[in-house]
């Protein structure tokens, strides 16, 4: 998609603030931390929103989620805690079209989320 703009950090005509890369997977700095630990994971492929994963999607979005355990056991933030969020559309807050999951530590968390 050469109108994404992550489409655009995976081929590198914007360079992020990269914490994490595998060969499905690209983790970087939110431009706009929420958190003292702010990284969005997302997949290499262009996905545009949740309703659009099928069942070729299945090991993806299990190594973003693994992805984004793994970055907060390496920033030591495994055993305190961490949230991790995905916006869909709308309602869900979505403001980027590529799918990405938000990894959030380093500061208590609220419940219920606004
Ligand atoms: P969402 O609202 O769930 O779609 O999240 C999109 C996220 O992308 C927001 O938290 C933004 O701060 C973040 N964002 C937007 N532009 C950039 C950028 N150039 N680099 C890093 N993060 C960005
Ligand atoms: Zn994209």
């Amino acid at each position: 998609m050469t109108d994404c703009l992550f489409c655009k950090m995976v081929s590198g005509e914007i360079e992020p603030d990269k914490v994490y890369e595998d060969d499905q997977v690209l983790a970087f700095r939110d431009i706009n931390p929420q958190a003292p630990l702010h990284v969005l994971v997302i997949p290499k492929e262009h996905i545009a929103t949740l309703n659009d994963v099928d069942d070729t999607h299945r090991l993806l979005v299990g190594q973003m989620v693994q992805a984004a355990a793994s970055i907060a056991a390496r920033a030591g933030m495994d055993g305190s805690g961490y949230r991790t969020i995905m916006n869909c559309n709308a309602d869900g807050g979505q403001t980027v079209f590529h799918i990405h999951l938000h990894l959030l530590a380093g500061r208590r968390m609220h419940w219920p989320p606004g």
